[in-house]
């Protein structure tokens, strides 16, 4: 995680940076800083907490000057607090650095810089790394010199941005693992985490790949790699606009972003299917579907709620393909070896497409000769460039570190895979004709659950002081279950528990009384007497019930204390209307708790580190 930002140009660097910052913050907020140089020294100003306490401070000084870097804190190698927040000196102040990612060999480092005489303020990995690239320079090379010596002598991960007070016009970056991209303008350059903090500049950008180095100032810029050989690098221009990533009038992006579900969805599903033949078209997997099809198994792995979005994906492949699926934590399957072969094809699913377990579980399973896929948001990501195919869900920014619109997205994705695949398996022309037809109307259907904002709202107020709850759901809508209860989890602090409903006899039932709020998914699916009978045996221990029903289901309305009613649509996508009226529950207990949702405690959006 973590976010860094850096100019060289003609302009004062201070708002430019702290505007970068403020775009980059849902990646980190222990912590924010910046050093700019002036005057022949590095001037820094760092604080703990959000950048906006930063910009308070730094409005009481006058720092002016051409060339810095900044950036916005998740802390892994130290507590958040003002001495460990970035960017870090020298221990002579020479040099400056911000990192985003983490030194592996950080402490055999350091005892060898300890002997040489250096010294260290913070408990960071990070000023390992400056001192460092110190003791190189203080050799006579050049700041580019001095970086790539010392980088190689590193293990781990980095999105580093380095000054020298001497060096008044130049930064030197480089890039393994975290996410580094350069903005190219006139008479001035930025480098940036991502995208987000230099649409306000540019459009035109460089991504930087694994193992690269470079240097820019603000009229040129050169990448080589580690081993110092030149690249010649790909002018990007980035396709978005400045208004998809402002809150646009909401008080939250969590908020825009769970009502901007019936655009996103649109989008994702825009031009991906043929009706007369019931099936999808997905340009990123042309030419691959014959290998997949022959795949003796799929594997889906992701992290987080992408992790949910695979369970179910995990039923509607096994359902439309007749393929086994597996689905495995990305964290999990890269440290077991795991038993891959040629003959699986494994699909990984990151909305940022920079989850750094996902991106390692995805190069060992490239690793080992398995055809690997992405589903990923961020175009031209890393997970995207590192697979062989792909599809992107086009769901436009998410800022919300508690992700909504990602993940009805991503089921969507799953769906018109499944489509593909499918009619080539299982799937008759009517069953495919039948998915597309509800794909086409599935945004006017999310449209009427978001209409019930108001009635979710008010059963939200009720709840304000839970301590538990627990989430229930059969069959496609277990995974559901599991995200409502880690949306509320990630943005209200409230303990939440997703189970199987049929499980919760054999264990989490001896938890029910009054004070444990229990949310039944209870669509009228062909286990919707099953679900009956679990809220039965709720009701019967006294145990409060917010269920989420058909809109015409008069039986389960006078069983329950309080109802959610969703329109009926193809049982394979009922999950992305199932799932809204749990993202609105969870954010509107969390804001009458008057907590900040956008950016939840300890919690930050693009998992960078491991
Ligand atoms: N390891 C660095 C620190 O703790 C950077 C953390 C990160 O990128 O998340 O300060």
């Amino acid at each position: 995680m973590c976010g860094i930002v850096g100019y060289v140009g003609e302009q004062n660097s201070a708002p430019i940076l702290i505007d970068g910052l403020k775009r980059l913050e849902y990646r980190g907020y222990d912590s924010a800083g910046i050093g700019i140089i002036c005057d022949g020294k590095i001037e820094l100003v760092k604080e703990k907490g959000k950048v906006s306490v930063l910009e308070e401070k730094i409005n009481g000084n006058d720092i002016n000057g051409t060339t810095g870097i900044g950036h916005t804190r998740w802390a892994t190698h130290g507590v958040p607090n003002q001495i460990n927040a970035h960017p870090h000196f020298s221990s002579d102040n020479e040099l400056m650095l911000v990192h985003n990612g983490i030194i592996e060999n950080y402490k055999e480092l350091k005892e060898f810089l300890l002997r040489k005489n250096y010294s260290f303020k913070s408990d960071t990995d990070t000023e390992v790394l400056v001192n460092l690239i110190h003791y190189f320079y203080s050799e006579n090379l050049s700041l580019f010199e001095a970086t790539r010596q010392a980088l190689l002598k590193v293990n781990g991960t980095y999105g580093i941005a380095v000054l020298s007070r001497n060096n008044k016009e130049r930064i030197v970056i480089a890039k393994n693992g975290s996410p580094l991209v350069i903005g190219l303008g006139k008479g001035e350059n930025f480098i940036a985490s991502d995208v987000n903090a230099l649409i306000s500049h540019t459009k035109n950008v460089i991504y930087l790949e694994d193992g690269e180095i470079g240097e820019i100032t603000k009229d040129s810029y050169y990448i080589k790699s580690l081993n110092n050989d030149s690249i010649e690098k790909e002018v990007n221009k980035i396709e978005m606009d400045l208004d998809e990533i402002t809150k646009s009038g909401y008080q939250h992006f969590m908020l825009k972003e769970i009502m901007d579900q019936p655009n996103s969805l649109n989008d994702t599903i825009r031009g991906r299917t043929i009706l007369e033949e019931g099936i999808s078209k997905l340009g990123g997997l042309q030419g691959f579907e014959e290998r997949i099809l022959q795949s003796k198994r799929i594997i889906i792995s992701a992290c987080g709620t992408s992790w949910h979005a695979a369970l179910v994906g995990e039923y509607l492949l096994e359902k439309c393909t007749g393929i086994p699926v597996e689905v495995e934590y990305a964290s999990e399957f890269r440290y077991r070896n795991p038993i891959i072969s040629s003959e699986d094809t494994i699909i990984f699913i990151s909305q940022s497409g920079e989850t750094a377990d996902t991106l390692a579980a995805l190069k060992e399973a490239k690793r080992k000769g398995a055809l690997v896929l992405g589903i990923v948001n961020v175009v031209g990501s890393s997970i995207a460039r590192a697979s062989d195919a792909g599809v992107y869900i086009h769901a436009g920014p998410e800022i919300g570190v508690a992700s909504t619109k990602a993940f009805t997205s991503q089921i969507a994705v799953l769906i018109l895979i499944a489509l593909l695949l499918g009619r080539r398996k299982n799937l008759s022309i009517v069953d495919g004709k039948e998915i597309i037809q509800s794909l086409n109307s599935i945004s006017d259907l999310v449209q009427e659950v978001l209409e019930q904002n108001s009635v979710i709202e008010k059963i939200a107020e009720k709840f304000v002081n839970a301590k538990n709850f627990l989430y229930l759901g059969r069959g496609i809508h277990f995974p559901v279950a599991l995200e409502g209860a880690l949306k509320l989890k990630e943005i209200s602090y409230i303990h939440a528990e997703g189970y199987p409903a049929a499980e919760m006899k054999h264990g989490p039932i001896a938890l029910i009384d009054e004070n444990m709020p229990t949310v039944f998914i209870a669509p009228k699916d062909a286990i919707y007497e099953k679900v009956i009978s679990n809220i039965e045996e709720v009701k019967a221990r006294n145990g409060e019930v917010i269920a989420i029903i058909d809109k015409d289901d008069k039986y389960i309305e006078n069983l329950v204390d309080h109802v959610i009613r969703i329109p009926r649509t193809n049982e394979l996508l009922m999950p992305i209307l199932t799932v809204i009226p749990l993202q609105l529950l969870a954010y509107h207990i969390a804001v009458k708790k008057g907590l900040n949702v956008d950016q939840p405690r300890n919690l930050a959006k693009s998992v960078t580190v491991e």
